[in-house]
C-alpha cells in the first residue's frame, strides 16, 4: 500500500526507558526527585469525582493561574499535553515551505521527528566547539527558530542578550525558545514577551513542578501568536488537557514557594556533583539545567551506561555523532547522586576496565 511506504519512513522519537526494575536508580528522563506539591493528590481526586464530564477546552482556572503566575493576560497563555504537544502545535503553526525550521543538529530530537511528521523543511547546524549554540545561525530571515534554552541534552545557556540578537534578525518569523529546563537556569526569556511579538515562550510541568506524568505544558507570548496556537489546538484536538491534569497544575501554582525550594535543591546537588565529578578528571558542559552532561577521557560513553545499567544506575546515552562519548545523567536526590558517584568511581577510576576493553 502506498501510504505504508511513508509511515515506514517516519522515524519516531525514543523516549528515554521507564522500566519497572526494583531497586532501580532512574537519571535518564529527567524527571525531578521530589514528589509533586502537597495538595496536588487531593486535587487530583477531587477531580476524578466529575470525570463523566469533559475538561474545560480552554482550561481557563489554569490559563488564569498561569497569567497570574507569570505576570501576563489570559489570552497570553495556552496549555497543551505537554510541551511535547505545543511544539508539535507550534511546528504546525508556524512552519510551512516558505518558513521552514531551523535548529542544532544536537538539540531535543523531537524537533527533528515533528519537522518529519509535518513535512517541514529543516535547516540544521553544527554546534560550535563548546557544544555552544552559535546565535549567528539563527538569525537568517524567514525561518522558523527553534531554540532550546538551556539546550537539551548539552544544559548549556544561551545568554539573554544572544536570545534577542535572533529575535531582532527578523520580526516576521517566530521564534520558538523551548525553556523546558528555565527554573534551573540563571536567566530566562519571560522579560523579553513584551518587547518581541515573535516570541513564543514553551514551559513545561514535567521538570521544575513534579508532574511529568500528569503530561502538562504550555505556552506563554504575544496574543497573536497564542491565538494561532489555539486555532491549531481546536483544529486537532479541542479538550488536549484532561481534567485530573488541569486541576493538579491548578494546585502546583498554588504552591510556588515548594517549587523554587525543590529547584533550589536540585541545583546545589548539580553543583556538589559536578565539583566532585571534576575532580575526578571528568569533562562537564556548564549545565543551567536539571541534568549533567559529562565525559571522562579514554571511557566510552555507551559502555559506561551500560557498566551502570549492570549497576543498576539509568542513565541516556545519545549515538549522536559528536556527543558519543557523552552521558547525561539527571540530577536526583542527594542520596540517589551519591549512588551514582560511588558508581562511576568505581567504574572509572582504575585502568582495569579500559585495558580489559583493548582486550575485546
Ligand atoms: N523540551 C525539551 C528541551 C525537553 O528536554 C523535553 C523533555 N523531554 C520536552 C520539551 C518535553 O517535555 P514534556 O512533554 O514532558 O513537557
Amino acid at each position: 500500500m502506498e501510504f505504508a511506504n511513508r509511515l515506514e519512513r517516519l522515524s519516531p522519537y525514543v523516549p528515554g526507558e521507564q522500566p519497572k526494575i526494583e531497586g532501580l536508580i532512574k537519571l535518564n528522563t529527567n524527571e525531578n526527585p521530589f514528589p509533586p506539591a502537597p495538595g496536588v493528590k487531593e486535587a487530583v481526586l477531587q477531580a476524578a469525582e466529575n470525570l463523566q464530564k469533559y475538561s474545560d477546552p480552554e482550561a481557563a482556572v489554569l490559563c488564569q493561574a498561569l497569567a497570574e503566575t507569570f505576570g501576563l493576560k489570559k489570552e497570553e497563555v495556552i496549555c497543551g499535553n505537554g510541551s511535547d504537544e505545543i511544539l508539535a502545535f507550534a511546528f504546525l503553526a508556524f512552519c510551512d515551505k516558505d518558513h521552514p525550521a531551523v535548529f542544532p543538529r544536537v538539540t531535543y530530537g523531537f524537533y527533528e521527528v515533528l519537522a518529519n511528521l509535518f513535512q517541514v523543511p529543516t535547516r540544521r547546524f553544527e554546534l560550535q566547539a563548546d557544544l555552544s549554540i552559535d546565535p549567528a545561525e539563527c538569525c537568517q530571515k524567514g525561518e522558523t527558530v527553534f531554540l532550546a534554552n538551556p539546550n537539551a541534552p548539552t544544559g548549556i545557556l544561551m545568554p539573554l542578550s544572544s536570545v534577542e540578537r535572533i529575535l531582532k534578525a527578523d520580526p516576521d518569523r517566530v521564534v520558538v525558545l523551548d525553556e523546558a529546563y528555565a527554573d534551573f537556569a540563571p536567566e530566562n526569556g519571560r522579560s523579553l514577551i513584551e518587547r518581541y511579538e515573535n516570541l513564543l515562550i514553551v514551559r513545561t510541568f514535567s521538570k521544575s513542578r513534579s508532574l511529568a506524568g500528569g503530561r502538562l505544558g504550555f505556552a506563554l507570548g504575544n496574543q497573536k501568536l497564542i491565538e494561532g496556537m489555539r486555532r491549531i489546538k481546536d483544529s486537532f484536538h479541542p479538550y488536549n488537557v484532561n481534567a485530573m491534569t488541569q486541576a493538579a497544575g491548578i494546585s502546583v501554582l498554588k504552591a510556588e514557594a515548594y517549587t523554587k525550594k525543590t529547584a533550589d535543591q536540585v541545583i546545589k546537588t548539580r553543583e556538589r556533583t559536578k565539583k566532585v565529578l571534576k575532580d575526578q578528571g571528568f569533562e562537564l558542559t556548564d549545565s543551567a539545567a536539571n541534568f549533567l552532561f559529562l565525559k571522562k577521557a579514554g571511557f566510552e560513553g555507551k559502555t559506561l551506561a551500560e557498566e551502570l545499567r549492570k549497576k543498576k544506575i539509568l542513565v541516556r546515552h545519545f549515538n549522536t555523532p559528536g556527543i558519543e562519548d557523552y552521558l547525561r545523567v539527571s540530577v536526583g536526590s542527594e542520596e540517589e547522586m551519591d549512588f551514582f558517584l560511588k558508581a562511576i568511581t568505581e567504574l572509572t577510576a582504575t585502568e582495569k576496565w579500559e585495558s580489559e576493553r583493548e582486550k575485546e
